[in-house]
């Protein structure tokens, strides 16, 4: 019954949950605490799939009523099965993780010997200029993290424009999106090709957008973070297309639209989905625990 309810659980969880969750509206009105929710969706999905493996081959042996021996390869086979998706979980991480930091040591050495940021001295340190015809900004992350802008980008946006792309990659820099985008990147690579789905990657980074939004709009104001992303969401180059660009630029300007000032709301919101996520994280392990629990009590002695 506990792999049975696990399984059911997982399977809603990583079939109908993602989809309704990528077109649930709310999210954009507290990006933060639907990360936070996407996290706990993709964790508890783990934790059935782990239930299962563990609880299923056993479950299957007792409904059957076969002896000791078939109950012990049960066991071994349930612990096969959960060590080898937790290695793969594992080596999936560990192969996004080396491959992202060799790539973003490339980009910054790049970025470092094209700049030409002398021109610029009222800007940023970490700041990199790169000639070009297009206007583009985007962030490089690590231990030492750069924010490129393209010449032209500077020459298109004007100074509360230009602080307000800067803050917004600062944000990105600062709360270190880059790893929540590589646990997720890891998970998706480690799921199994004809079950994987492009949806929570491509919705937890529109939300990791808005969440550096709102700190640039914190900083210099919705008005000037909507112009640059008018702007630059349309001409944006082709070397920095996880960035402000086409139609989630154009969305993210209309959610700034709609935003004004304190909201209420989003409050109460952030507090909805961190109790769900919270929930969700609690669930499979109750599933797990309480029959575990039931049998314990049953067995003792009193
Ligand atoms: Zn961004």
């Amino acid at each position: 019954m506990t792999a049975l309810l696990l399984g059911a659980l997982g399977l809603t969880l990583s079939l109908l949950v993602p989809g309704w969750l990528a077109r649930a509206r709310w999210t954009a009105r507290a990006p933060g605490a639907a990360v936070v929710l996407w996290q706990a969706v993709t964790l508890a999905g783990i934790l059935c799939a782990l239930g299962v493996a563990l609880a299923g081959p056993q479950e299957l042996v007792h409904e059957l009523g076969s002896g000791r021996p078939v109950g012990s390869a049960a066991l071994i086979v349930a612990l096969a099965v959960a060590s080898l998706i937790i290695v793969r979980l594992l080596v999936s991480l560990v192969r996004v993780t080396l491959r992202s930091r060799a790539r973003r040591a490339r980009h910054r050495m790049l970025v470092d010997l094209l700049d030409s940021a002398d021109e610029h001295a009222e800007l940023p340190a970490e700041l990199r200029v790169l000639d070009g015809p297009l206007p583009f900004a985007y962030c490089v992350p690590g231990r030492s993290p750069r924010v490129v802008l393209s010449g032209s980008a500077l020459k298109v946006l004007d100074e509360r424009q230009v602080g307000a792309v800067i803050a917004h990659e600062q944000a990105h820099l600062r709360q270190r999106h880059e790893l929540v985008m590589e646990s997720f990147t890891a998970f998706y690579r480690a799921v199994p090709r004809p079950l994987r789905s492009r949806v929570p990657l491509e919705a937890v980074h529109l939300l990791l957008e808005m969440v550096a939004d709102d700190a640039a709009r914190g900083h210099s104001g919705s008005a000037a973070l909507r112009s640059a992303l008018e702007v630059l969401g349309d001409a944006v180059s082709p070397a920095a297309p996880e960035d402000l660009s086409g139609s989630a630029a154009a969305e993210r300007a209309r959610r700034l639209e709609r935003l004004t000032g304190a909201d209420n709301r989003s409050v109460v919101v952030e507090a909805c989905a961190g109790a769900l996520a919270a929930g969700l994280l609690v669930l499979p392990t109750v599933i797990l625990v309480v029959p575990w629990l039931g049998r314990a009590l049953m067995a003792w002695p009193l």
